[in-house]
C-alpha cells in the first residue's frame, strides 16, 4: 500500500511515517484513505487547514475563477485578483484593527517570507544580528534556519547559520522568570556581547517548538525594548494567525503593533501554497525585484483567499466560535489530564491551538499512534517531541471534536494504564 512511497520517495518524507495509510479525500475535519476509513483531523496541515478540508463556498469560487480562465500565473504582475485580495484584506482585516500594512508576496512557503523579513530588516537598520528565541521555528531555508532552535534541523544546515543570537522565550526559566528583563538588561548593556540586533522575530505561541504562550506583559515589554532601542519588531504570524488563537492576528489580544508580520499557512483558506509580508510602509525600502520568486502571489490562492476572508471575516461569528470551542477543548483536555494515572500531563494554549504536554516523547509518541489507529490524525511537537499539539479546523463543529476528543482520551488512558 505504502510501497510506492517507501521504494521510490526520499526517506526525508515524514508524515506519511506518522499516518501509514493513503489518504484519498477529505472534507472539513475529515480525512478519508483510499480504503474509505475515516479520520477526524486535528492536524489541519500543521495550521494550513483552519476553515478545514475542501471548504465548498471557498471551492467554488476557485472553480469559477478556473473556468473564467482567470490567470492563474502572472509572475508579480498586477491582476485583478490581487487587486481584490488586496482591498478587501485592507478593509476587513486591517483597517477595522487600526493597522496600517503594505503588501509583499515573496515565494510561496511560510520560510520565503521570514527570509524576505529578515532581509528587510537588516536593509533597513544596516545591521546584521536578529534576536530569536529558544524552541522558536522559522522555516528550514538557511536564514530561517539560523533563527530556529531545533538542532536536528539546524544540524543539517551544511554551513554555519549565522546572524542570530538567541534569547530565553517566555516561561523558559519557569514562570517566575521574566526573560524579557534578562533581554532588556543585555540590549541596554553596551558590554554585554550582543550586537545590536536589527529585528526581534517571535511567534505569540511556539508552534513546532511545543504551544508555548508568551504571556501579553511579555509581548508588550519587547515591543516596548524594540522601540527603545531602534529594533524592528517581526511576528512569525504563519502558524498561530488567521484566528487560530481566536482572533485573526495572534497579537491583537496583546495590543502590539509589529513593524513586519509574516503570514502562510491558513491564508489562501484551502490549502493552496501563499505567503504574505506585512510592513510598516516606513519600511518599505525595497528597490524593485530586490526580492523575487517566480510564484510571488498565486493568482488562484490570491482568489480563495480573498473568498476567506470574505466568508469567515467580515463579523466576528468565527472568533467568538474559535474561543467557545477552545474552552470546551481545553477543558476537555484538562480532565484528560487530571484522570491519567500520569500525573505530569499538562494542558496549555489558546484559542484552538492546544497542547497536551506529556512531559515525555516516548509516552506522547504511543498516544498519537494509539490515536491513530482508532481514528485521530493529530501530531507532536516541543523539543523532544513530547507534545501532543491539537489544532483542529476552526470550523469543526463540536460533535466531532468531543469524538476526537474521545479517541484522545482512550488512547491516554490505554498507554498510561
Ligand atoms: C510552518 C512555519 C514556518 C515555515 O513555513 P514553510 O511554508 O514550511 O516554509 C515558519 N514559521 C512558523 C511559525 C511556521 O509554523
Amino acid at each position: 500500500m505504502l510501497s510506492v512511497f517507501e521504494d521510490l520517495e526520499s526517506n526525508v518524507r515524514s508524515y506519511s511515517r506518522s499516518f501509514p495509510v493513503v489518504f484519498r479525500e477529505a472534507s472539513g475535519a475529515l480525512l478519508q484513505d483510499e480504503n474509505g476509513t475515516e479520520f477526524i483531523d486535528f492536524l489541519s496541515g500543521a495550521g494550513v487547514l483552519n476553515y478545514g478540508h475542501n471548504d465548498p463556498d471557498l471551492l467554488a469560487t476557485a472553480i469559477q475563477y478556473l473556468n473564467s480562465n482567470g490567470i492563474i500565473h502572472g509572475l508579480d504582475m498586477a491582476t485583478v485578483a490581487k487587486r481584490e485580495f488586496i482591498e478587501l484584506f485592507d478593509a476587513v482585516i486591517l483597517r477595522p484593527r487600526g493597522l496600517s500594512y503594505k503588501f509583499q508576496f515573496p515565494g510561496p512557503t511560510g520560510a520565503n517570507s521570514v527570509e524576505a523579513a529578515l532581509k528587510l530588516a537588516r536593509k533597513a537598520t544596516g545591521r546584521h544580528n536578529v534576536i530569536s528565541f529558544t524552541n522558536g521555528f522559522h522555516g528550514v531555508s538557511l536564514g530561517a534556519l539560523a533563527i530556529t532552535g531545533n538542532r536536528y534541523y539546524r544540524d543539517v544546515a551544511g554551513l554555519p547559520t549565522a546572524g542570530a543570537t538567541f534569547a530565553p522565550y517566555d516561561g523558559y526559566f519557569g514562570a517566575d522568570n521574566d526573560t524579557s528583563q534578562y533581554l532588556d538588561k543585555m540590549l541596554s548593556d553596551a558590554s554585554s556581547g550582543i550586537d545590536l540586533p536589527a529585528a526581534i522575530i517571535l511567534e505569540t505561541i511556539q508552534g513546532e517548538g511545543g504551544i508555548n504562550v508568551a504571556s501579553q506583559k511579555w509581548l508588550r515589554n519587547l515591543e516596548r525594548l524594540c522601540r527603545k532601542n531602534g529594533i524592528l519588531l517581526i511576528v512569525d504570524d504563519i502558524q498561530a494567525g488567521c484566528g487560530r488563537t481566536g482572533s485573526f492576528f495572534s497579537f491583537e489580544s496583546a495590543g502590539l503593533s509589529p513593524d513586519i508580520v509574516v503570514l502562510s499557512k491558513s491564508l489562501s483558506g484551502v490549502g493552496l501554497p501563499l505567503s504574505l509580508l506585512l510592513l510598516k510602509p516606513e519600511l518599505d525600502i525595497w528597490q524593485p525585484g530586490e526580492h523575487n520568486g517566480t510564484f510571488r502571489g498565486n493568482n488562484l490562492a490570491l482568489v480563495t483567499a480573498t473568498g476567506a476572508v470574505r466568508k469567515f471575516w467580515a463579523d466576528g461569528n468565527l472568533s467568538t466560535a474559535v474561543v467557545e470551542k477552545g474552552h470546551i477543548v481545553s477543558e476537555r483536555l484538562r480532565q484528560i489530564a487530571q484522570s491519567a494515572s500520569d500525573e505530569s500531563l499538562s494542558v496549555r494554549g489558546r484559542g484552538l491551538m492546544l497542547a497536551l504536554d506529556c512531559a515525555r516523547g516516548d509516552v506522547a509518541e504511543k498516544i498519537v499512534r494509539r490515536a491513530f489507529e482508532y481514528g485521530l490524525v493529530v501530531e507532536r511537537c516541543g523539543a523532544e517531541d513530547q507534545v501532543i499539539k491539537l489544532l483542529p479546523p476552526l470550523t469543526i463543529d463540536v460533535a466531532t471534536a468531543q469524538r476526537g476528543l474521545d479517541i484522545l482520551q482512550r488512547s491516554v488512558s490505554e498507554v498510561l494504564a
